[in-house]
């Protein structure tokens, strides 16, 4: 989608750091980081979220991906937590599906704000 945020960073249109990236998907560091590392892992193809009828090799590409990711961050002995926040309520602000990846200190709750 050309007016989206997020493929315009997986297509190299807007500079991201990219910290990790394949055929199929793309992670880069959040703008607004919540945690010391926060990554944002996306698929190259546009999809708005979980219920825009996702094929399950999308799943399987973001799913794979992550250990990937933590490996290229240097937080996969530590520890990290993964995120998708979906709708309104959940706080979804950019309509094209990424896994929140958060680590580099011990998380309480608090880290994700629940309400
Ligand atoms: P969500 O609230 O789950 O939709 O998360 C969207 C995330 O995208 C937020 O954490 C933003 O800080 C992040 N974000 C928005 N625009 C950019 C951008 N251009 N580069 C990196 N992260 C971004
Ligand atoms: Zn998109």
């Amino acid at each position: 989608m050309s007016d989206c945020i997020f493929c315009l960073i997986a297509n190299g249109t807007i500079p991201a750091g990219i910290v990790w990236q394949d055929e199929r998907v793309v992670a880069f560091r959040d703008l607004h980081p919540q945690a010391p590392v926060h990554v944002l892992i996306i698929p190259r193809a546009h999809y708005s979220g979980l219920d825009d009828d996702v094929p399950a090799e999308v799943y399987a590409a973001l799913c794979a991906a992550a250990p990937l990711v933590a490996r290229a961050t240097g937080v996969a002995d530590s520890g990290y937590r993964l995120i998708v926040n979906t709708g309104p309520d959940a706080g979804q602000t950019v309509m094209h599906l990424h896994v929140h990846l958060l680590g580099g200190a011990a998380m309480s709750e608090g880290m994700v704000r629940l309400a």
